[in-house]
């Protein structure tokens, strides 16, 4: 036992040991696993091209995939924003906090998406959070992908639902599971990221849809890395494999692609309405920034007047992609949807911050991801519109330089 000894039931603290004296050995346990992570401060960005501890990099680490968080219109439109409306909301929407601007977003998303509605929150995280608790409860069953997102993970756990994992990217699974399970619930949500978001890979939309309907369930998709990236004019997944809109639930973030901050859902208005009445997320807590919110709008607006920003970054994710195949192929596995996530393998922890730091000294930002976030340890590239073929060139370069170094992966 951790801290102290019991004696006749009672427990005594060792010497000089707190009731806090366990997050010191669990951080110990945590680095000796090679599992250690701790912020970095970029001093200059956002961008292709980032400053990091005084040392010039080429950024694959980054998801403003468009490259807007640092573009000129929504910097504008954050900037008039606060002369107008200032810095906070000052309450919650149902409150004091909800303005003309939050519904234009809403209106602006909705419009996009092609839903019938759309809600706001503060971040990805807390839309998936809220929307899950509020949807389904005790008497009811959630079926994920067991690579979702932890924003998932953690709305099925808190949800009070049973939730039972199917095989990644599964759909029979999920349809025996179904057979199985389906009856003896109340509702059923399945959960699935549309990209997923350390793989890269697409979830199998084109079969979820109609299990879905079969089942009397409801689908949630998280398409926070599909937003602004996938399709011809970025507006999801569901653009990607071409399907018309239908009832399923869209979730994304404002945060990646779009360059500013915050979550959205899109669905029907029964759903937002619903959503506004019991999603405790987005009832508990201040609306969204007017900053926030106008850069999000701004970012809408102009992914939708310039779609080419769109290609731009598919054609950039198929140039790395091409690359990766010639130079790695026993390590990479090409999805063949162009999102804009690309990895390659790493033989374990200590490897992948190898990688990365050989990669580091050579100009490229490419973080290794391990454990608990990805059962592999890899080495991830996230690409940009506003990568030049010579940024996309300098990092093949130096994986090269790598493997040469290395024996052959
Ligand atoms: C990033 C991400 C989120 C969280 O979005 P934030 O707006 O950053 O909170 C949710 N789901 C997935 C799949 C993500 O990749």
């Amino acid at each position: 036992m951790v801290g102290g000894v019991v004696l006749f039931g009672l427990k005594f603290m060792a010497i000089g040991s707190t009731a806090y004296t366990w997050l010191e050995d669990a951080l110990e346990t945590i680095q000796r696993a090679h599992w250690y992570r701790h912020p970095q401060i970029i001093t200059q960005g956002p961008g292709p091209k980032i400053e990091l501890e005084g040392q010039r990099l080429i950024n694959f680490a980054s998801n403003d995939y468009l490259g807007l968080a640092s573009h000129p219109h929504l910097k504008t439109a954050a900037t008039k924003a606060i002369a107008e409306w200032g810095t906070g909301s000052t309450g919650s929407r149902l409150l004091s906090g909800h303005r003309q601007f939050h519904e234009q977003l809403e209106q602006a998303i909705a419009q996009w998406k092609g839903t019938e509605a759309a809600l706001v929150f503060s971040s990805g995280y807390l839309a998936n959070l809220g929307t899950i608790t509020a949807l389904v409860g005790k008497r009811d069953l959630i079926l994920a992908d067991e690579y979702n997102h932890s924003s998932l993970k953690r709305g099925a756990q808190l949800s009070g639902a049973k939730v039972i994992n199917y095989d990644h990217g599964c759909p029979e699974v999920l349809t025996d599971l179904l057979v199985q399970h389906r009856d003896h619930h109340r509702r059923c949500l399945i959960l699935s990221d549309g990209v997923f978001s350390m793989d890269g890979d697409l979830c199998p939309l084109p079969q979820l849809v109609p299990i879905a309907e079969r089942f009397e369930s409801m689908l949630l998709v998280d398409d926070a890395h599909g937003t602004g990236t996938m399709g011809k004019t970025g507006t999801g997944c569901r653009e990607h494999f071409q399907l018309p809109v239908g009832d399923w639930i869209q979730v994304g973030t404002l945060s990646k692609a779009l360059g500013s901050l915050g979550g959205y859902v899109a669905g029907s208005t029964a759903l937002i309405d619903f959503l506004r009445n019991r999603a405790a997320t987005w009832i508990y807590t201040t609306g969204l920034s007017p900053a926030d919110t106008a850069a999000a709008l701004a970012a809408i607006e102009l992914i939708q007047r310039e779609p080419e920003r769109v290609a731009q970054l598919q054609h950039n994710v198929d140039y790395l992609a091409k690359g990766l195949e010639r130079l790695v192929k026993s390590n990479f596995r090409r999805s063949p949807s162009n999102a804009p996530i690309l990895w390659v393998g790493a033989a374990n922890p200590a490897n992948a911050l190898e990688m990365a730091k050989y990669l580091r000294d050579q100009g490229i930002f490419a973080p290794a991801i391990r454990p608990p976030t990805v059962p592999h340890s890899r080495l991830r590239f996230s690409v940009m519109a506003t990568h030049s073929p010579g940024h996309i060139d300098q990092l093949l370069e130096a994986l090269n330089r790598y493997y040469l170094h290395q024996s052959p992966p």
